[in-house]
């Protein structure tokens, strides 16, 4: 037993944890009879919690800590600017050394069309920050309105009230409904939603004139952006065919249509590049990010935002909006190291050229399994979409709940993975190595055949 698994008194916690935490995304009543799982350490790919256990984090956390756990440089930095300036804002003419550092480096690294960089406290506010931004730039432009956002059916982009409205998860909407100027095409998912016989080409394409029908339907003249994740992560890792983004691109041009690509997932190295957009060559005019931008380490994020748009909206005198830690400037140093150490590693280049393909061979192999009816992903990114006919894609009867008995069954196992609906999903930190990653997928495979016996 080391200091990064002391065992505590788990039961004294999770009373407390019940007494006083109301925890997000949880079914509460639930969680209070089952207790929670406390947390307590972890290094590199694992994480520690208070009985004791070992468990080896296919989620980096919520999709976010690239670089691993356990970096103590990221701690010394911390405490270095926190004695240094713990705090200063970004309004009214001031700035922070980190956040103009971090300004320039961001830029540096993304997409060569991307001007300017602007701060947020979390993918959720980027996401704000975008639908105010596509607004007040038709509105600049002398076309008020053109304010409508066009997304996708089950797209994630945070759980504030603009994130939400603009991700399409149904149960999302019906609690407490959505905000205006907003409307949901089909999602790109060709194993669930294609019909039989299409192929992968057709179907990808069928999905993005879905676009041009909405477009059409609503008046060009309304539709001021599209919006939409590389791959839909919280979704279920969905990674659209590969004719969809060319042809969404082409529409957004045609009508003139801003395109925001929701990096906050994919964003820093996940798909093999610092940003999907380069790694799909899409050109997007805004690019929210968060998690991978600081691993984790703190709460910061983003927009990266076109020349295009950054032309108006700085001519356009003040923009009436920002956070009191937009280019926090503990996060902001944080964020800048934790760059560094990804570049110092080689760790982008790794996941594209050795770990991402290595992860995507080994998923693969996992299609043979009884379970299995589609293996997804890309880079460091997985998904598993279990079935109970391979051959007619019927699905497992939605009260067996079987990829949540499959992630349960791992975790007592000592593997961390999430299930959405009958997918089983992964987005391993980006530091994981090729025996990690058969850990990894032998723990999967000896919860998924545990499963299998049940439901089978
Ligand atoms: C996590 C996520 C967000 C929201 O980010 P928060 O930091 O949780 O607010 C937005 N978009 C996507 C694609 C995400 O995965």
């Amino acid at each position: 037993m080391n200091s990064m698994n002391p065992v505590l008194n788990t039961a004294a916690l999770q009373q407390m944890d019940r007494d006083s935490y109301l925890h997000p995304f949880t079914d509460s009543k639930a969680l209070h009879e089952k207790g929670t799982r406390v947390v307590t350490g972890a290094k590199g790919v694992y994480i520690f919690d208070s009985d004791g256990n070992r468990i080896l984090d296919a989620m980096a956390g919520l999709w976010c800590v690239n670089i691993g756990y356990g970096h103590d440089e990221l701690a010394d930095v911390a405490a270095q600017q926190m004695k240094q300036l713990a705090y200063y804002n970004s309004f009214f003419g001031t700035a922070n050394v980190p956040a103009i550092e971090l300004a320039a480096k961001v830029k540096s690294l993304a997409p060569a069309n991307i001007d300017y960089i602007f701060f947020t406290g979390s993918g959720s506010e980027a996401n704000d920050t975008n639908l105010r931004m596509v607004r007040h730039y038709w509105a600049l432009k002398g076309q008020p309105e053109k304010r409508t956002v066009i997304s996708r059916e089950n797209a994630y982009h945070g759980s504030t009230l603009a994130g939400m409205s603009l991700g399409g998860m149904e149960a999302m909407h019906k609690q407490g409904g959505v905000i205006d100027g907003i409307a949901h095409i089909m999602q790109p998912h060709w194993y669930k939603e294609s019909q039989p016989g299409e192929s992968e080409v057709d179907f990808g394409l069928r999905a993005a004139k879905a676009l041009e029908d909405k477009i059409l339907e609503l008046g060009a003249d309304k539709v001021g952006a599209f919006i939409g994740e590389p791959i839909q992560g919280a979704g279920g890792v969905i990674v659209p065919p590969a004719s969809y983004w060319p042809e969404i691109q082409r529409i957004c041009k045609k009508y003139d249509l801003l395109l925001i690509l929701d990096e906050v997932i994919t964003g820093f190295g996940r798909t093999g590049n610092w940003f999907a957009a380069q790694t799909y060559n899409i050109e997007a005019d805004m690019i929210p990010f968060a998690k991978g931008l600081s691993s984790g380490y703190l709460p910061i994020g983003g927009v990266a935002i076109s020349k295009r748009v950054a032309e108006v909206m700085i001519d356009g005198g003040e923009f009436a909006h920002g956070y009191t830690y937009s280019g926090h400037p503990v996060s902001a140093a944080v964020a800048k190291a934790n760059i560094e150490i990804m570049q110092r590693e080689g760790l982008i280049d790794q996941v594209r050229e050795e770990t991402g393909p290595y992860l995507q061979a080994k998923l693969s192999e996992l299609s043979s399994h009884p379970l299995v009816g589609q293996v997804r992903g890309t880079g460091m990114l997985g998904a598993l979409e279990l079935v109970k006919d391979k051959a007619t894609r019927e699905p497992f009867d939605k009260d067996i709940e079987v990829a949540g008995k499959v992630r349960d069954s791992a975790i007592v196992n000592g593997l961390m993975v999430r299930a959405v609906g009958d997918c089983l999903i992964m987005s391993p930190p980006l530091c994981i190595t090729k025996a990690e990653i058969d850990e990894l997928i032998g723990l999967l495979t000896e919860a998924m055949d545990r499963v299998q016996t049940e439901v089978l």
